[in-house]
């Protein structure tokens, strides 16, 4: 019997409550602000199988995350989580945990059509899909690899057949598409999705981001009242990440996930778990604690609690907090297709 850590509380007495999962390192896009095409080649050493958690390693861990720390939610990503085989047994396997709420996934979207219904009747509740233009020419060369806008809405319109719960994420960048902030927030409102979006971050060491490319919350609004005028209302629940807004005139929400002009570290609850099975307490840590290797060298799932627990409870993070007040030292980052979004 594994003892109780539901009340395990960080340095910051933040508590454990949202894991993150990243089931692949690899991707079928190469969009530039995540997994650039000239760093991600095709020599790049992606991992191979044996060094990827089992799906059975998978369902350990997660229980123990569940059972003991009183996670609620697990959030299934990546690389883009669809690229690894059988992702609905994966799926199949954690909704039958009991005490686990919601299961999602953030996906871009391209392999829906082929696996949303199964998906959705193994368990899953609700995917968040990646969109950063409605424009074919934007859109195929900040994903990297030319892929038509058409492939995404395809995988959207499947999730909805299938009975999906429906969010749509887009990373604004400052000369690239701020221009389609616009047609993406009259598209997803005509269609009855919220739209969140996201600043363009300084994630992993590869996307040569700057201060200056971030287009803010407070810019976005702007933009968006000047056609559709927004108001704020009431998060979800305490500690809700995006920021909620919803149309003047009634009809429909948008999302911002503001982690560089408004950090939210003071109520980040989120692990993430690597493709290989370590731990990180922070999106932008420099390194992860290797549960792999406890699970694989025959620890007891008391053994693995201790060890996450002491994790959680000597945890400090609070980057984007020290980036805003300039008191982040540089450091080497894990990339973001590594762990996930
Ligand atoms: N491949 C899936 C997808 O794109 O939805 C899941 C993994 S992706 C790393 C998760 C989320 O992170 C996506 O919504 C993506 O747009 C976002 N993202 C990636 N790099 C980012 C960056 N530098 N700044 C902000 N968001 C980023
Ligand atoms: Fe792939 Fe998602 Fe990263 Fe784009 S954001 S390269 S789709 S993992
Ligand atoms: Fe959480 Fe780290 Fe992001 Fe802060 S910077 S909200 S601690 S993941």
């Amino acid at each position: 019997m594994t003892a109780n850590n539901e009340h395990v509380l960080d340095q910051k007495d933040r508590p454990l409550r949202d894991l993150r999962i990243s089931v692949t390192d690899r991707c079928n896009f190469r969009c530039t602000y995540c997994m650039p095409a000239e760093i991600f080649g095709k020599d790049y050493p992606f991992l191979p199988k044996s060094e990827l958690l089992s799906f059975e390693e998978l369902e350990r861990l997660a229980k123990l995350f569940v059972h003991t720390f009183g996670v609620e939610k697990i959030r299934l990503t990546g690389g883009e989580p669809l690229m690894r085989k059988d992702m609905p047994e994966l799926v199949g396997k954690l909704s039958r945990i009991p005490g686990l709420r919601d299961i999602a996934m953030t996906t871009n979207g391209v392999l829906l059509p082929v696996y949303a219904e199964k998906l959705k009747k193994a368990g899953l509740k609700r995917v968040t899909i990646s969109l950063d233009s409605l424009d074919d020419e934007r859109f195929k060369t900040i994903n990297g690899r030319g892929v038509s806008v058409s492939k995404v809405l395809d995988g959207i319109e499947a999730a909805k057949q299938a009975g999906l719960g429906i969010k749509i994420n887009m990373v604004v960048q400052k000369g690239v598409n701020e221009k389609d902030i616009l047609p993406m927030a009259r598209y997803f409102k005509e269609k009855g999705h919220i739209l969140r979006f996201i600043e363009f971050m300084d994630v992993g060491n590869t996307n040569e981001w700057n201060q200056k490319s971030v287009v803010t919350k407070a810019d976005i609004i702007r933009i968006l009242n000047e056609g559709m005028p927004i108001e704020s209302i009431d998060p979800n629940y305490k500690g809700e990440v995006a920021k909620r807004y919803r149309y003047q005139d009634g009809s429909g929400e948008v999302g911002f996930i503001s982690s560089v002009s408004d950090a939210f570290c003071a109520t980040c609850n989120r692990a993430r778990l690597s493709a290989k099975g370590e731990l990180f307490t922070c999106l932008f840590a420099s390194s992860g604690f290797d549960l792999r290797k406890l699970v694989r060298s025959g620890q007891s799932d008391q053994e693995l609690v201790e060890a996450i627990g002491t994790v959680w409870r000597n945890r400090d993070d609070q980057y984007s907090l020290d980036r805003a007040q300039s008191k982040a030292a540089p450091r080497k980052k894990v990339e973001m297709s590594y762990i996930g979004g």
